[in-house]
């Protein structure tokens, strides 16, 4: 049995029982029968199950946000975004999808010429985490159901009610049973699913821990994988900022999702002309958020996604001080049932060190001072992940060196850092390989097929 709990009250919210042996067999049974008929579909069958599957995200829209917020506390204004922007990438793949599976041609020098075809592989397994429980699947549903392939779901155990959704919804739009099927499993059985002969590859959200069990049980039986992990990403301010718009994104930056998103800024490091005065609004303005019920319109901060999520932070922050570091305020465990802490701000972070090179999933901030641009970039990459960036600056040749020069997947100039539903997304280093959205995310899982015509 899981039983799914409400951050927000320490309360349960129901109980689903696991699958057994049998119960994942059956599921995988169907999962390769769909597959044989649904890799035959047609381009517009593809496209109008999703635009189908759009409409019945915005139709439920409140309440699935409702469901999701009430799994892993995430604002309710938050939890509607998401719900809104996995529509749009449905839409999206709907619409651009089919250009993406146009073949390719080669002249061939010996004469004749050659085609590359796109073809679906088989069933693909999906380990998905809690922190945007419907949009980190719905960027795993678009381009499986555009390739022609099939998906079996492996959602985090606190958001089995969203993962339930997400299964039931695909059959309201019209899908055929067993193009996706949600297993409600704990990570036990996992090791059995990727050795299945009828799971071709596997992709996987979440810690570096989990990945790596996974990557290498997918390794052991020669089976791709895409790998989308941690992230310290770096925010760095320059000279040239707006100043104040910068404060405001650095603070939601550190509270999105209550600090629980992986290409959000978690270290903000400012250029030495400016740092007075940006960290002391900084700080005003980090301090002054306070948490509050989930499900309320303006609450901002809510509680994390569980109590054990929520232990992991405090000891990272109790782990920080004994590092040598600063706790300039907050970082502490509020006394009320559920997952509740205070935002919190670390500095005098040593570089390299435990602490300046962790993931701190949770509302608790890093400040730097960087003396000039070579010492900002250098702090920027002084971590083992390589997941996104955010860079405030105004003046073209330094946009350059940060775009060429940080080591991330992703850099995005003047706004919070975050996935984009046409772009490609994905990290390097220890944040992970692979891409997700856009053509890249499409292609991964598919058959580029070379035929020969001489
Ligand atoms: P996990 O990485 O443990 O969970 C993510 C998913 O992987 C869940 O579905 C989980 O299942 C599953 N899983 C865990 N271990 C295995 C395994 N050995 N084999 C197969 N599947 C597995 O994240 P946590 O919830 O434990 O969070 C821990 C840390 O991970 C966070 O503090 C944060 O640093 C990072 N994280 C990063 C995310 C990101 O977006 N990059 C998202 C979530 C977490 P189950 O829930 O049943 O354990």
């Amino acid at each position: 049995m899981i039983t799914t709990v409400n951050p927000a009250t320490g309360e349960s919210i129901e109980t689903y029982e696991v699958l057994d042996a049998n119960g994942i067999d059956r599921k995988l049974e169907l999962a390769i029968r769909t597959y044989r008929d649904w890799r035959g579909s047609r381009l517009d069958q593809r496209t109008q199950l999703l635009g189908a599957l759009a409409d019945v995200y915005e139709n439920r829209l409140e309440e699935l946000a409702r469901q999701a917020t009430m799994e892993m506390g995430k604002p309710i204004s938050q939890a509607r975004s998401e719900v809104e922007k996995c529509a749009s990438l449905f839409r999206y793949f709907a619409k651009a999808g089919p250009e993406m599976l146009e073949p390719r041609r080669w002249e061939l020098s010996d004469g004749g010429h050659a085609e590359g075809r796109w073809l679906p592989q088989g069933p693909v397994l999906a380990v998905m985490p809690w922190n945007f429980p419907f949009w980190q699947v719905a960027r795993f549903l678009a381009p499986t159901i555009m390739a022609g392939n099939v998906g079996v779901l492996k959602h985090a155990s606190i958001v089995q009610g969203t993962a339930k959704l997400i299964e039931e919804m695909m059959l309201e739009a019209g899908a055929p049973e067993g193009l996706f099927q949600n297993l409600c499993v704990s990570s036990d059985p996992i090791n059995d699913v990727i050795a299945d002969t009828r799971i071709v590859a596997a992709t996987l959200t979440g810690s570096e821990g989990a990945g790596s069990a996974v990557a290498a049980q997918a390794g052991k039986h020669l089976k791709k994988t895409v790998m989308e992990l941690g992230g310290s990403d770096p925010f760095i301010v320059m000279p040239s900022a707006d100043i104040e718009q910068a404060v405001e994104d650095a603070v939601f930056a550190r509270i999105q999702n209550n600090g629980q998103s992986c290409i959000c800024g978690k270290r903000t490091i400012v250029h030495a002309d400016i740092y007075d005065n940006f960290a002391g609004r900084f700080i005003d303005a980090l301090k002054a958020v306070e948490p509050g019920d989930p499900m309320d319109d303006d609450t901002r901060l809510g509680p994390l996604s569980s109590v054990d999520q929520r232990d992991t932070v405090i000891e990272q922050v109790a782990a920080a001080k004994k590092d040598g570091a600063t706790l300039l305020f907050g970082g502490e465990k509020l006394d009320r049932p559920g997952a509740w802490m205070t935002t919190g701000l670390l500095t005098d972070v040593e570089i390299g060190s435990e602490t300046g090179t962790d993931e701190i999933f949770g509302p608790v901030g890093q400040l730097y001072k960087a003396k000039d641009i070579d010492h900002a970039i250098a702090i920027a990459n002084a971590i083992p992940f390589g997941l996104g960036s955010a860079v405030w600056t105004n003046d073209a040749d330094e946009r350059e060196r940060f775009a060429s020069e940080i080591e991330a997947g992703m850099t995005t100039f003047n706004a919070v850092n975050g996935s984009k539903v046409e772009a490609p997304f994905g990290g390097i280093k220890r944040s992970g390989y692979g891409r997700e959205l856009a053509e890249f995310g499409l292609h991964e899982f598919m058959n580029l097929k070379t035929i020969v015509y001489p």
